[in-house]
Parts: C-alpha cells; sequence; structure tokens
C-alpha cells in the first residue's frame, strides 16, 4: 500500500509574520490527518529555521524546494542537500518547472540534484511534466519519459523507490487550469508503466512501491475527484497550500 502524501509549495512567499499566521490556522487543520497520510510544507529556505519550530511536534514534515547538485564548496548563492538535511528536511522539491524554465535547470542538473538529495539521505520530489506545447504536439510521454530517464541514468532506478515523482503538467501549475481527471490517470499509468519497463528483474515492485503525486492547481473544488483516481498518491500544491481552509480540506480530500 502507497500511504497518501500531500505537500505544500510555498514558493517565493511568505514573512515572519504571515509565515507564522498561516500555522497557527494550518495545523489544527491538518493534525487530524497524519496518521493517515503524510503531510509537509516547503517554505522559503530562509524560514525552514522557524517553520520547523512551528511545526514542532505535530508529525507533518518540513520539506524545500530544490538543493544543490553540488556536496560544498564555492558555489555562492547554493544550499546543499546536507544543510537542508541538518535543518530538518524530509523532502525536497527537484526539477519544479519553475527551476526549468526560469532557471535553465536541464534534465541533467536536475539529475545531479536528485542525486545530492538522496546522498544526504532526503527523500527527493521529482518534478516532470510537458508544457502546453509539448501536449499539443503529441510529445508529453516522451518529454516526461527523458525526464525521468535522466535521474535513472544517475541513480538508477532502485536508488528511486526512497523518493517521489510529481507530475505537474506546466500549462496547469499556478494557471488555475486543471488536467482532466482522465489526462492525470494515463500519465500517472503511463510514469508507472515507464519504471516497470526500466526496472531490473530483481525490484520489480518498484513500479508498484513508487509514489506518483499530481501537482497542478489542485484546490478544494477538484482535490476529491483527482485524489480518488487509482493512480494517484496525493498532491504537489502551490498556491492552495498558502490558504488554511483550502490546503486543510484538501487533505481531507486525500
Ligand atoms: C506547484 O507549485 O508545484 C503547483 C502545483 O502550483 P499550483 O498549485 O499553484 O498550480
Amino acid at each position: 500500500m502507497r500511504k497518501p502524501i500531500l505537500i505544500g509549495n510555498w514558493k517565493m512567499n511568505g514573512s515572519l509574520q504571515a509565515n507564522q499566521a498561516l500555522m497557527v490556522r494550518v495545523l489544527p487543520r491538518l493534525r487530524k490527518f497524519r496518521k493517515s497520510i503524510d503531510l509537509a510544507v516547503c517554505p522559503p529556505y530562509p524560514y525552514l529555521f522557524q517553520v520547523r519550530d512551528l511545526l514542532g511536534y505535530t508529525g507533518i514534515m518540513l520539506g524545500a524546494q530544490n538543493a544543490s547538485g553540488f556536496v560544498s564548496g564555492a558555489y555562492t548563492g547554493e544550499v546543499s542537500a546536507t544543510m537542508l538535511q541538518e535543518m530538518g528536511c524530509r523532502y525536497v522539491l527537484v526539477g519544479h518547472s519553475e527551476r526549468r524554465l526560469l532557471f535553465g535547470e536541464s534534465n541533467q542538473e536536475v539529475a545531479a540534484r536528485y542525486r545530492s538529495v538522496l546522498g544526504a539521505g532526503v527523500a527527493p520530489v521529482l518534478c516532470v511534466g510537458e508544457t502546453l506545447e509539448d501536449r499539443e504536439s503529441n510529445r508529453t510521454g516522451l518529454i516526461i519519459e527523458q525526464q525521468l530517464q535522466a535521474v535513472i541514468g544517475e541513480v538508477g532506478l532502485a536508488a528511486m523507490a526512497n523518493g517521489i515523482i510529481a507530475y505537474e503538467p506546466v500549462w496547469a501549475i499556478g494557471t488555475g487550469k486543471t488536467a482532466t481527471p482522465e489526462q492525470v490517470s494515463r500519465v500517472h499509468q503511463q510514469i508507472r508503466q515507464f519504471i516497470a519497463n526500466n526496472a531490473p528483474e530483481a525490484s520489480d515492485d518498484i513500479s508498484q512501491e513508487l509514489r506518483v503525486i499530481y501537482g497542478g492547481s489542485v484546490k478544494s473544488a477538484n482535490a476529491f475527484e483527482l485524489f480518488s483516481l487509482a493512480d494517484v498518491d496525493g498532491g504537489l500544491i502551490g498556491g492552495a497550500s498558502l490558504h488554511a481552509d483550502e490546503f486543510g480540506t484538501i487533505a481531507g480530500a486525500l
């Protein structure tokens, strides 16, 4: 059985005061779900310490939005996975489409970041997904396979068992457009099938164990339908994770 997981990605939002206010409102709404689902929030780096303290012993976990592909050294502006592990992060997003598209992170760079996160003993959440142009030119499957293959080539498929895959169609992120249940189901099945096809004999059931979650304008109004799909093991939530009522209702949909 794959345990559902809900991850909030705060992106570059928040302040000391706003984070405190959000957590005061959201934690009571999440607490009741913490036994049946894994829950995590990913604030911007400077607030990790604050949010870690606010999470306290609630069982809700801390995550980060990215990590360097380097271990340490002269890489100004980078944050290593080990530092994030030391801060208490249990998850790190890798290859979010905003990183790929706005900051030029290539499949290879994403794979290096993935390796660093794994090496620090933290679970990477690998974001994959197609742009609208990819979808309209029937390249969805190919693009996602290339994104997955780069990571498989870097760390090997067996090592990915500890990670999570987040399917996030780029055209649905922060746009208010959600993929239809049919579109989501199809891609989730394709991802699982691709993993199964690439699994070495000895680790056949990795495709059944690996959690594949969905992200892209999930809100309380569509969460129940999306999370009822057989191959959807949870959600990566951007905008709606900044609203206590919304995030609480979305957690209740899992
Ligand atoms: C995201 O940032 O990963 C995301 C899915 O954003 P939103 O929910 O706002 O579309």
